[in-house]
This record gives structure tokens, sequence and C-alpha cells, in this order.
């Protein structure tokens, strides 16, 4: 069966059309962009080279349209009907209490999809419009909704429930939700199956470090903790937002700054960060160019970043009572030697011994990157979002089709 995957952001269509039983991309792109007038659509056939077109596109009905046409076209396709596409698996940003795991999306989901808006305002009313737009072109094609916070579901309550008046848990569901969860659940199991142990046999700490960043306490295979919050603006310090932080500090900058809630939110989610301290960028490559050139604020915050994964591991190596593995993904996780060394540095007490060679030649691949002695085993494992959903979209629909089959007796 060939699914298809979908990433729905504010001006963008990330997709991958995925043989589920090969496990095998057929083709992948990206549409950026959209609502501008020079959108572009990116596409990576398996086995032909990158395209890339250049239009109008104004919303997300007209860039899946682009999708669907160029899976078709003869020259850079990868199918010959619409009608090969068995399922679309969307990644859905936030789902609440109400979604603990994936579901198969119909009328009653979609109304609960819209209630979740309230949780994640900036972020799941562009996974609701790739749905619906999908509702329009692709008709009667199974759709399946997997969300980021479903992995972190199990989390205890000691674990989520902040403190607050425990009235606003009930009211309002302010509690800890986390995110990145397919990318913690891929790389978790990944590293599991390195180890060659079950994965209710090991503990491990995932460090999904790209421009959003988190942390995932994974022990016996539940995330019990995570370092992402109510959103994800909680935990670690990443490109663009802030991440912990003393609440009182945000009323005070609104007070003395004479800034609208709205202000407040573009300052913590776009200006704070990697961005707010160097004052020059949000991205990794450039802070670590611009910390070699001697620049004191970018080394600061490269200090402050690598401190903060290191007081993560600490705790979480700690609530999970040991941990037999640390893994690294995302962009800054699975591409920079630098990052993961510092990150390391000095926690030999706890088992961590980092190899210098291994890790240095660690680039973009699936790597064990600490020394054969070292008691807890270091990957660097780059994460397959695209995999879990499209593998959850599969499985959602085998049990659907079990209880249908059920239900008329067969
Ligand atoms: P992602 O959100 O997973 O795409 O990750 C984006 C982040 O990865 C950006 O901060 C990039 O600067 C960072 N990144 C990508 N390649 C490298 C690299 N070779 N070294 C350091 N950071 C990198």
């Amino acid at each position: 069966m060939k699914i298809l995957v979908l990433n729905c952001g504010s001006s963008s269509v990330k997709y991958q059309l995925i043989d589920i039983d090969k496990n095998y991309p057929l083709a992948k792109g990206l549409v950026s962009r959209i609502g501008m007038s020079e959108a572009v659509l990116t596409h990576k056939p398996h086995d032909r080279p990158e395209v890339k077109i250049t239009g109008e596109i104004i919303d997300h009905i007209v860039a899946i349209e682009y999708v669907i046409s160029i899976l078709l076209s003869p020259n850079h396709g990868v199918i010959k009907d619409k009608s090969e596409i068995g399922a679309v698996g969307h990644r859905v940003v936030h789902g609440g209490e109400k979604f603990p795991e994936s579901v198969l999306i119909n009328s009653e989901v979609m109304v609960e999809l819209r209630n979740c808006i309230e949780l994640a305002p900036l972020h799941n009313p562009h996974n609701i419009r790739g749905i619906n737009a999908c509702q329009k072109i692709l008709l009667n094609i199974p759709q399946v909704a997997v969300f980021d916070t479903a992995f972190h579901q199990q989390m205890p309550k000691h674990a989520y429930i902040y403190g607050l008046p425990y009235i606003l848990y009930k009211k309002h569901g302010i509690r800890r939700y986390g995110f990145h969860g397919t990318s913690h659940y891929y790389v978790s199991r990944r590293a599991s199956e390195l180890l060659k142990k079950p994965a209710n046999e090991v503990n491990i700490i995932t460090c999904h470090l790209g421009n959003g960043a988190s942390m995932a306490a994974v022990k016996e295979g539940i995330s019990i903790d995570t370092s992402m919050g109510f959103t994800p603006l909680e935990g670690l310090l990443m490109g663009t937002r802030c991440g912990d932080l003393d609440p009182a500090v945000i009323l005070h900058v609104m007070a003395r700054e004479e800034l609208s809630l709205q202000e407040a939110n573009t300052l913590l989610n776009k200006h704070s960060g990697m961005q707010g301290i160097s004052g020059h960028s949000s991205d990794m490559r450039d802070i670590i160019q611009e910390a070699k050139e001697g620049h004191a604020n970018s080394r600061l915050a490269l200090d402050i970043y690598c401190y903060r994964i290191k007081k993560y591991i600490g705790a979480y190596a700690v609530a999970m009572g040991g941990m037999n593995a640390l893994v690294f993904t995302a962009g800054i996780g699975e591409n920079s030697p630098l990052i993961r060394e510092r990150c390391c540095e000095g926690l030999e007490f706890l088992g961590i011994e980092l190899d210098e060679g291994r890790n240095e030649e660690a680039i973009g691949v699936e790597a064990l990157i600490s020394k054969d002695k070292s008691k807890v085993k270091v990957f660097a494992i780059p994460t397959n979002e695209e995999l879990v959903i499209a593998q959850e979209t599969k499985k959602v629909l085998e049990v659907n089709t079990f209880l249908k089959d059920i239900v008329k007796g067969v």
C-alpha cells in the first residue's frame, strides 16, 4: 500500500509518498511560500533528480492539488492513478488528552480536532486546513491523524501537572503535553533495536535538537517525562524560543515594555532563544561559526544551549533510575559533533563516554558514537517522523477494517 504523509504548516506542505510494505519513500517534497506570489514546489522522486517548480499557490487546496499532480506526472511522478494512494497520514501537532493515539478521521474527529485548536493555535489550524483540502481532493481515500503529543500521553501525573491551581487543569487543560512525539518514539525504538533489547527493558534519553528542540525520558518504552510543556515553548533553548523561564519574567517585561499579549507571544516564540541571545541568528551553523570567530554572545548562546541539555540529561537519568542509552537526533543532533561532544562533556560519572573519532565521523548517519567501554551507549540516529506516520496510518486502517469485519460477523 502507498501512503501519502502530509505535514501542513502555515505556508508550507511537506510530503512523502511511502510504500509501506517496503517502508520506503517513493517520492518526497515540499511546497513552500503558500499564499505568496512565488510559491515553490520542490519534488524528489526516489529514482530521479530533484525538480523545482515556481508559481502562484494561493492556499493549501491548490498546494495539495500540485502535489498530487506531480506524483502523477509522466516525467516526475511515481504513480499512474490517484487511486494508488491507499490512505493519507497527517501530522497533527496537538491532540490534547482526547487523542492518546492515532485516529481515523471522520466528522466527529474533526469536531474534536477543532476543539484542540485552542491548545495549539499556531499549529493545529494549518494541520486541519490540510485535512480539509485532502477531503476535497481525494474524496473517499481514508485519512488518519497522527499526533505529536500522543507518545507522551502515558506520562505520570506528577510529571505533567504544573504547580498552579488544579482547577486550571480541569477547566482549561493546563498541563504538560510534550511534542515531537513521533520523533522521540522512532529514535527510542531504533536505539532499543541497536541495543538488541526489547523496548520495555531499556531506559533511553532522546534529544531531538532541531530548530525546535525537546528531550524525553523513555523508561521501558514509555515517555515518562519530556521537556516541552503546555506548548512547544518550554524546556531547552531553541532557535527562536526561550525554553525554561521564570514565569514572573514575562509579567515583568510586559509591564515594563508595555507589551500586548500578541507582542509578548512573539517575543518568546520568535525573538528569543539563540536568536535573542546571539543577536544574529537562530541557525546553529551560524552560531557555531560566529562562536569560532570570537563573537561573545554566540559563545554564550552555545554555552547555555549545551548546559541546559546536560541539566535535562541529569534530571532524566535520575527520573528513570539510570539509563542505557542517550540518543541525538534532528538537524543539530544528527549533524553536529561539536554540540554532541559539549553535551556529553564531564558526564563520565553517569557512564557516558563519547568516542571522539566515532562522533566526528557521524554526520547525518545512524551510528554508535560512544566508546565500547561506555556503560551508556550514545547514538546519533536520523529521525524518521514520516515513516512513523505512515506506519501508524496503516495500523489504524487495519484495526478499523478488523473492527468492521467483527461487526459484520465475518
Ligand atoms: P531541523 O529543524 O531538524 O531541520 O534542524 C535545523 C537546525 O539544524 C538548524 O539550527 C541548523 O543550523 C542545524 N544544523 C543543520 N546542519 C548542521 C550542522 N552540520 N551543524 C550544526 N547544526 C546544523
